[in-house]
């Protein structure tokens, strides 16, 4: 195996990772259901449904059934003057399951394209409507939208890449992050930011842009339903587009099928990725209302100007609707809803040591603040030493583990986090 690992660091780079780094890295030899089997024997119970996406575990018969199937039809096949059964299909079923005003659905091939897609959507929509001035983005710090340059210029501007790409990035506006907690029921304070924003600003602005309810990558927080209500109202106020990230959020995962239907409302354009496949395959999609769709058409120069070679690809839209059809057969509300018990009472034990800043949960997502900024090189091994897959970043350990996770299973991962972070010692920590 260690030429393997060898061969890795000579020509293989990793995310946000550096080509030969001596940072700890695992062949994988297969998953099934909720574990990971490496090449030397050791299996590791799932903790991160491998970036928010693998909700029903992996290797799943139902899945791979779907594949196989597909695959005897076709592989793949351009869209551009072509259709297929699959893209149809989950096109329609997307349009069923989220908020009635979406209608028009683009496939994508990543979450951080579907993004791409929105920001020119709503720019393209002011355009036609002969408002070429409404360009820029407004969104709220510790933001995580992708790693694209669109999609960058709206992710934080401290923990993102401002600094380094500065000059290459388009300028956007931001507000503060909200500081109230998802069961707050004042929100007064935390909209004013954003508020002053759209006053001053909204006549350059196409949209709002923001993740709904729980915010990833930029620093797992959650916020109240009330503040993202407010949001959409201010929004309508200024005649400013509402763009909704669901990619992290979206298929269950906070506890609600979209975590914009706990503040009940809808938005204007709403990006999907991650969990759509189940984890296998890379799509993701932006739908948006009848009327941007129709704007859109109206005005110059008449089309929306995307199309990805890859677009609606076959094999992908076939897995998403089974992992859709596999998602809504099941009891995954109450699975959840378990998950989430489990954790608030399975990692609150944590709130008392010495590293640890806050634990809160939400839905499937538990999360460990510390205040130190972790060590990789040393904390990853320790996990993977206690039989779990947990990789946590910056000052963050979470788990998200797949909606499948059975109880025990879930006990046993959280006794493991919670023996790490109490073991934890002075190399663990930067
Ligand atoms: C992961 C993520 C993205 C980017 O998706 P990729 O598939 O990695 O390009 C965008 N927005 C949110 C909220 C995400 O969590």
């Amino acid at each position: 195996m260690s030429t393997l690992l060898q061969q890795d660091r000579k020509h293989v780079w990793h995310p946000y990772s550096t080509l030969g780094s001596d940072a700890p890295l695992y062949p994988v030899k297969s998953a099934h259901g909720v574990y990971i089997q490496l090449h030397d024997g050791r299996r590791l119970i799932d903790g991160m449904s491998s970036w928010w996406s693998a909700i029903h575990g992996y290797n799943h018969p139902v899945l791979n059934q779907a594949i196989e199937a597909q695959l005897q039809d076709m592989a793949h096949i351009m869209f551009g003057g072509l259709t297929h059964q699959p893209a149809v299909e989950l096109a329609e079923q997307l349009v069923a399951i989220t908020p009635p005003s979406l209608q028009a659905v683009f496939f994508a091939d990543s979450g951080s394209v579907a993004v791409e897609v929105a920001i020119k959507m709503a720019i393209q929509y002011w355009f036609a409507k002969q408002q070429p001035q409404k360009n820029k983005m407004l969104t709220i710090r510790h933001g995580y939208h992708g790693d694209t340059f669109a999609a960058m210029s709206v992710s934080d501007p401290e923990n993102g890449m401002h600094s380094l790409f500065q000059g290459s990035l388009i300028t956007q506006y931001f507000a503060d992050a909200p500081e109230c907690n998802f069961d707050s029921h004042t929100v007064e304070h935390d909209i004013k930011s954003l508020a002053a924003q759209l006053k001053k600003h909204a006549n350059h602005i196409a949209a709002v842009i923001l993740e709904p309810i729980v915010q990833g990558a930029g620093g797992m927080r959650f916020y109240a339903p009330d503040y993202l209500r407010q949001v959409r109202l201010l929004c309508n106020q200024y005649d400013v587009l509402l763009i909704i990230d669901e990619i992290a959020t979206g298929f269950g995962r906070t506890g609600k099928l979209f975590a914009c239907e706990y503040a009940k409302i809808e938005p204007d354009i709403m990006c999907l990725g991650k969990a759509l496949t189940g984890g296998y395959m890379t799509l993701a999609a932006t739908l948006t209302t009848q009327n941007i769709a129709d704007t859109l058409h109206q005005g110059e120069p008449h089309v929306f100007m995307h199309g990805p070679t890859f677009m609606a690809n076959p094999l992908a839209c076939a897995t998403a609707l089974a992992s859709l059809k596999l998602l809504l057969q099941s009891d995954w509300k109450n699975h959840v809803q378990r998950i989430e018990s489990q954790l608030k009472t399975g990692l609150i034990t944590c709130k008392n040591h010495a590293h640890v800043k806050d634990v809160r949960v939400l839905g499937a997502i538990g999360v460990i603040e510390l205040h130190r900024p972790i060590n990789i090189h040393s904390l990853q091994d320790k996990f993977v030493q206690a039989g779990v897959w947990v990789r946590p970043f910056n000052t963050l350990i979470y788990l998200m583990p797949p909606f499948i996770i059975t109880e025990q299973q879930l006990h046993d991962l959280m006794q493991a986090v919670v023996h790490v972070v109490a073991s934890m010692d002075e190399n663990d920590s930067l």
